[in-house]
């Protein structure tokens, strides 16, 4: 690749491209260095209601356009996507922090969301119900909601975009978008791909600002039929506040503390490696990330020598150094927040059995942490942690690990390692979670279901189901 250089961040409304002129300015950070890497303007209310009236005016053609043609599009960006991951995750690794492996493989999956969503567009059926009444059709059919206002995170800047985006325009909903204002340029990248893809002015506005002024107002607004958020539970609670003051429908993906029980006749290597992945990705960032592990008594420490071997093979440093496995934490307020949550847990008896520190004093840079025999008054147990943190106690009873997996309120994400198909059945059906792998760690791709339960939020990205949720079902007799 040509000498890299990180793209100026612009709105993106009404298929134009918008910049800083006469508007005020975020400054955009690099985790890794603390250097400010361009300046984001911010929408003003005269932008957002551009944005509002141009997805409003591309609704009429988008939904009237052919599922054919929406796919066709749809593929299309999906193979720029492919097509520039490396400079994308270029984009990502220098506003985000992680490592540059996880970044471009990000992109390339961003291309198989939309190669999915294009197919599942064409199989957006409808279905006729046999009548009682000789003469009368029952017509079930499947619209488009409607212009659809997005709300992205930064721990997953494309990911979590290209699920939400992918599967409203397959729909036929217009969109607009205001991605996290830590890591625009990646969402930006999605942008000028399904721009450069053919997509129709309007049908997809990006938007940058303070966050809850641009959602109050677009929420308020008759246009937006729909609400799509991914991150915290407490914004996420206020948003569907907002949300039902319309009646809007709404997608909430919010956050979650994942269990994992390892019973005594698990595989212990195999679960401390798979583990010990997916906990330290991403440092820790991420909402189906495996964080309170119950241990049958037998083999905790087991478990713990060899998640703890793992671990230390670990390096972290500047996700663009082609050694590093484990990169900075998005922003400054998370380095608080892990030490916060690591006192608190040794004040109240908890083992700090690695990390624990913050890593040199440039970058938001944290060691990967294990804390043991945690008590449940510990914060840690009870607040998520999204950071490089797990935590363990031990178990006996089964359904006493089944208990306590279940005892917060989240409900996302939970894994589970045992060798008998009774007891994963049974974990299976017991543990309350939208999510759960069962000798397995990987619970993401577009054709299956993402979503939590309980206060982790409602509604499915990815699958049958992904699609289901940009759609309204309508009911039309017919004599
Ligand atoms: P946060 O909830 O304040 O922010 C998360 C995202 O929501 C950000 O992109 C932010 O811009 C946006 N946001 C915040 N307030 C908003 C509002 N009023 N209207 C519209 N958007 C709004 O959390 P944070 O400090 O950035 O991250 C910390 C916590 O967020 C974590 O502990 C975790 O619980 C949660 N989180 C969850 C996910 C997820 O994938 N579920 C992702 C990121 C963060």
């Amino acid at each position: 690749m040509t000498q890299f250089q990180y793209p100026a961040p612009k709105l993106f409304i009404a298929g134009e491209w918008r910049g800083v002129e006469g508007r005020d300015t975020i400054p955009v950070v690099n985790p890794a260095t603390e250097e400010v890497i361009a300046q984001l303007p911010v929408a003003t209310i005269a932008d957002l209601d551009e944005a509002l009236d141009a997805a409003n005016r591309a609704f009429a053609q988008w939904r009237a356009t052919s599922a054919f043609e929406r796919a066709t599009i749809l593929h299309r960006a999906g193979q720029l996507m492919r097509e520039r991951a490396v400079h994308i995750g270029h984009v990502s690794t220098v506003e985000q922090g992680k490592v540059l492996a996880e970044s471009t493989a990000e992109a390339t999956a961003s291309g198989d969301i939309f190669d999915w969503f294009a197919e599942e567009a064409r199989r957006a059926y409808g279905r006729i119900v046999p009548s009682k009444q000789p003469g009368v059709r029952h017509n079930v059919l499947k619209e488009a909601i409607g212009p659809i206002a997005a709300f992205t995170p930064w721990n997953f800047p494309l990911t979590i975009p290209s699920r939400k985006l992918a599967a409203a325009l397959a729909a036929g909903c217009t969109v607009i978008i205001k991605p996290a204002e830590e890591t625009p340029g990646t969402c930006l990248e999605l942008a000028r791909a399904l721009d450069d893809a053919g997509l129709p002015k309007g049908v997809l506005n990006v938007v940058f600002g303070h966050p809850a002024q641009i959602s109050e107002h677009l929420i308020a607004s008759p246009v937006i039929k729909k609400i799509s958020f991914t991150g915290s539970t407490a914004v996420g609670k206020h948003l569907s506040e907002l949300a039902a003051r319309g009646m809007k429908k709404t997608t909430m993906e919010l956050g979650g503390h994942a269990p994992v029980i390892v019973c005594d006749d698990a595989d212990i290597d195999q679960a401390a490696l798979a583990m010990a992945r997916s906990k330290y990705r991403n440092a820790g960032q991420i909402c189906i990330a495996p964080t309170r592990f119950y241990l049958h008594d037998s083999v905790h420490d087991r478990f713990v020598d060899a998640f703890i071997g793992h671990v230390t093979r670990l390096k972290v440093g500047n996700g663009l150094d082609p050694t590093t496995t484990m990169g900075p934490l998005a922003n400054e307020r998370r380095l608080g927040a892990m030490a916060s949550l690591i006192n608190d847990a040794v004040g109240k008896g908890a083992r700090l059995q690695t990390g624990g520190a913050r890593v040199g004093n440039v970058g938001n840079f944290w060691q990967p942490t294990l804390l043991c025999d945690v008590p449940n008054t510990a914060d840690i147990m009870n607040i998520e942690p999204f950071g490089p943190i797990a935590v363990t106690q031990r178990f006996d009873d089964l359904d006493a690990a089944i208990r306590e997996a279940n005892r917060l309120p989240y409900g996302l994400a939970a894994y589970a390692f045992t060798a008998s198909s009774s007891r994963a059945n049974a974990l299976g059906e017991r543990i309350e979670a939208g999510m759960i792998g069962i000798n397995f760690a990987v619970l993401t791709g577009p054709e299956t279901p993402f979503g939590g339960i309980k206060e982790s939020g409602h509604g499915s990205e990815g699958g049958i189901e992904g699609l289901d949720g940009y759609l309204n079902t309508k009911y039309v007799a017919q004599a």
